[in-house]
C-alpha cells in the first residue's frame, strides 16, 4: 500500500534520462535571455542593435528551466545577445543555484558573454551563484577588436573584464574567437600567447553560416588544421585526451607545461555524434540543433496554461526530434531562418 502510493506520486511521464531518437543524452541547456546585443561584429550583425524577438519574464525562464532540469539537465549557459544586458540577469542566477539535479547536485552554471560590462559584474555575477564564463574574443590588439565590434574603446573594456572575471574566481575563463580569414586570422599566434600570459584557456572556433549578412563560404572559415600548425611552429603543443565523450573542443597542451589552447571544429571536423545540446531562445522556443528548420514553442504552450507536467511531456518529445547531424557545406544546405545571435550562441 505504502509503495503503491510513493508510485503514484512519482511524476509518471518522467524519464531517467533525456534522450533524442538517435540515443544522444541531453544534458546540456544553452538559454538566451535576450537577442539584444551592444556589439555590432562585423561577422555576425548587419550593424544593427535592436531586438529582433520577445523576451521573457525572469520568473517564465526560470519555470522553463527547471523543467528542463526535471527532466536530466545538468549543465545551464546563459547566452544572447549579450546576457549582460539583461535586468533581472542576477536574480536568475541566485534561483538557478538554489535547483538541484536529478542526482541531487548543483547545477553547472556558466555564461557566455562580450565581456564588455564583465568589469563590475563579475563580483555579483559570482556571489549570485554562477561557476563560470566565456568570454567571447576575436582579437588581441585594440585596433583589430574595435574594428570588428565596431565599438571604440571596447577591447580595454573587455581585458578588464576578463581580469575582473579570473580574480572572481569564475574560472576555469575561457576566450572563444571565431577566426575568418582575411578579418582576423592573423592573430592565431597572439592568441596563443595572450592564452599564457592570461592564463586564460583559449578556444578558436570555425566560423558557421549563421550570420546575419550573406559571409560565409568555405574558404573564410580557418579551419582546425591550419591553426594548429600555425601555432604549433612557434610553441609546440601536444593534443590532450578529452576528458569526456561528448567534449566539443580538441584540448592541446604548449609542451613547455604552461598554458592550453582548444579547437571546436563544427565545420571541418564536425561533433553532431556527441552532441548532448538543446537551446531555448528568448523568446521560448526550443531549438533542437543550431542548424534546425523548425522551432518548437514551448512557450506557446505555457501561455495556454499547460501545466507543468505537459510541458514536461513536450519537451520530451521535441527532443526526440532532434535533428542527426547538420549540413553545413552540403549541396542543398538551407541557413536557419535565425542567425546566431538571435538563437543564441
Ligand atoms: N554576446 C555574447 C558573446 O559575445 O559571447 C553571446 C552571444 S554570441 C552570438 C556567442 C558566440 O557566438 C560568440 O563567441 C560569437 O563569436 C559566436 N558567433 C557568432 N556568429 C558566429 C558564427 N557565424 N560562427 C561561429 N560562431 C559565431
Amino acid at each position: 500500500m505504502a509503495i503503491a502510493s510513493l508510485t503514484s506520486l512519482a511524476p509518471a511521464a518522467t524519464p531517467s534520462r533525456l534522450t533524442d531518437s538517435h540515443g544522444r543524452v541531453i544534458h546540456d541547456l544553452r538559454v538566451s535571455i535576450t537577442d539584444r546585443c551592444n556589439y555590432k561584429c562585423v561577422y555576425c550583425r548587419t550593424g544593427e542593435l535592436g531586438a529582433q524577438y520577445p523576451e521573457l519574464a525572469i520568473d517564465e525562464y526560470l519555470r522553463l528551466i527547471r523543467l528542463f532540469v526535471d527532466l536530466g539537465i545538468t549543465k545551464v549557459r546563459l547566452t544572447g545577445g549579450e546576457p549582460l544586458l539583461r535586468r533581472g540577469l542576477l536574480d536568475l542566477i541566485r534561483e538557478l543555484a538554489t535547483l538541484r539535479t536529478r542526482a541531487g547536485e548543483r547545477l553547472d552554471l556558466a555564461l557566455t558573454t562580450n565581456g564588455h560590462l564583465l568589469e563590475s559584474l563579475a563580483d555579483p555575477l559570482k556571489a549570485a551563484g554562477l561557476d563560470r564564463v566565456t568570454v567571447s574574443m576575436d582579437a588581441v590588439d585594440a585596433p583589430t577588436f574595435e574594428r570588428i565590434t565596431r565599438v571604440p574603446g571596447s577591447f580595454n573594456a573587455v581585458l578588464r573584464g576578463v581580469r575582473a572575471a579570473r580574480a572572481a574566481g569564475l574560472t576555469p575563463l575561457k576566450i572563444n574567437c571565431v577566426l575568418l580569414r582575411g578579418f582576423n586570422d592573423d592573430q592565431v599566434e597572439g592568441f596563443a600567447r595572450f592564452a599564457r600570459e592570461e592564463d586564460v584557456v583559449v578556444r578558436f572556433i570555425e566560423f558557421m553560416p549563421l550570420e546575419e549578412g550573406r559571409l560565409w563560404t568555405p574558404d573564410i572559415c580557418v579551419g582546425l588544421r591550419e591553426i594548429v600548425d600555425r601555432i604549433h611552429q612557434v610553441m609546440p603543443l601536444k593534443l590532450l585526451p578529452p576528458r569526456d565523450a561528448g567534449e566539443t573542443a580538441r584540448r592541446y597542451a604548449f609542451t613547455d607545461g604552461n598554458g592550453e589552447i582548444g579547437i571546436i571544429a563544427p565545420v571541418t571536423q564536425a561533433f553532431c555524434g556527441a552532441c548532448s545540446r538543446v537551446r531555448l531562445t528568448s523568446d521560448g522556443k526550443i531549438r533542437t540543433c543550431l542548424f534546425s528548420q523548425v522551432e518548437h514553442d514551448l512557450y506557446g504552450h505555457m501561455r495556454t496554461g499547460e501545466s507543468d507536467e505537459e510541458l514536461r511531456t513536450y519537451i520530451v518529445r521535441t527532443v526526440q526530434q532532434k535533428e542527426a547531424r547538420h549540413h553545413i557545406g552540403e549541396p542543398g544546405f538551407l541557413k536557419p531562418s535565425r542567425s546566431m545571435v538571435h538563437i543564441g550562441g
